[in-house]
C-alpha cells in the first residue's frame, strides 16, 4: 500500500471521528475541543494548548471555546498554577454528551484488534505523529509514562510525592498519569518544539 493511501485512510478515520454534526448538534471541531479538554491534564487545558493540539490558530481556538462555554460544556477559571493563564474544565454536561461521541466507533474498532496488532499500530501512529510534529514544528502530545520529565515510582519516601513532574516541578496524582500533556517530551533524548506557553 502506498503512503498516499495510508494518509487518506487516516484522514478518513479522522472525519468519522468528527461525526456529521447533526445527531449531537456539535461540529467536528467542537467535538475535538470537548475531547481535548476532557482528556488533557491541568497544565494543558488552555486555549493555546488546544490550538497547538488541533493545529489551528489561537483566534479559531478561542471562538470554539467561547461557543462551548456559552453552551455549558466548558467552564473557565484562572489557573491556580499561573495566575496569568486561564484553565478550561469540562462540565457535567460535557461528560454526559461524551456517551454520544462519534469517535466511539473508532474506539470499538481499535478494541477489536488483536493486542499485538494494537500495540504495533499505536507505535506506528506515534512515530507518524512525531514525524509530522517535527516537520511542522509543533508539539508532540503524550502522557506521563514514557515522558522524560516523569519522576517517581508510586512509593513515598524521604517526603517525596509518589509521582511528580520535573518540567513544572509539581506532584502528580495517579489519575493524571494517563492524561494528555502539552509539555510531554520523549524519553529517548528526542526533542520537540515548545509551543507558545505564554499567557493563554
Ligand atoms: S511528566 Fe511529562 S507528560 Fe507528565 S505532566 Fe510532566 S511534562 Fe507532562
Amino acid at each position: 500500500m502506498n503512503s498516499r493511501v495510508i494518509a487518506e485512510l487516516i484522514a478518513h478515520l479522522g472525519r468519522i471521528a468528527g461525526g456529521d454534526g447533526q445527531a449531537t448538534g456539535l461540529t467536528p471541531v467542537q467535538w475535538a475541543a470537548l475531547r481535548y479538554f476532557t482528556h488533557a491534564n491541568r497544565f494543558s487545558r488552555t486555549p493555546s494548548g488546544f490550538a497547538a493540539f488541533h493545529g489551528t490558530t489561537r483566534g479559531t481556538a478561542s471562538q470554539v471555546i467561547k461557543n462551548l462555554i456559552a453552551r455549558g460544556y466548558l467552564v473557565q477559571t484562572r489557573s491556580p498554577d499561573d495566575g496569568r493563564s486561564v484553565r478550561l474544565d469540562p462540565t457535567e454536561m460535557a461528560r454526559t454528551i461524551a456517551s454520544k461521541d462519534p469517535m466511539a466507533a473508532l474506539v470499538e474498532a481499535a478494541d477489536a484488534l488483536p493486542p499485538g496488532v494494537r500495540g504495533a499500530f499505536a507505535t506506528t501512529l506515534r512515530q507518524m505523529q512525531a514525524n509530522v510534529a517535527a516537520a511542522k514544528g509543533g508539539p508532540v502530545f503524550g502522557i506521563c509514562r514514557g515522558c522524560r520529565y516523569f519522576e517517581g515510582d508510586g512509593c513515598c519516601r524521604d517526603e517525596l510525592p509518589p509521582y511528580a513532574c520535573g518540567f513544572v516541578d509539581q506532584p502528580l496524582v495517579e489519575d493524571e498519569l494517563e492524561e494528555l500533556c502539552i509539555n510531554y517530551a520523549t524519553n529517548d533524548g528526542g526533542t520537540r518544539a515548545r509551543p507558545d506557553m505564554g499567557p493563554a
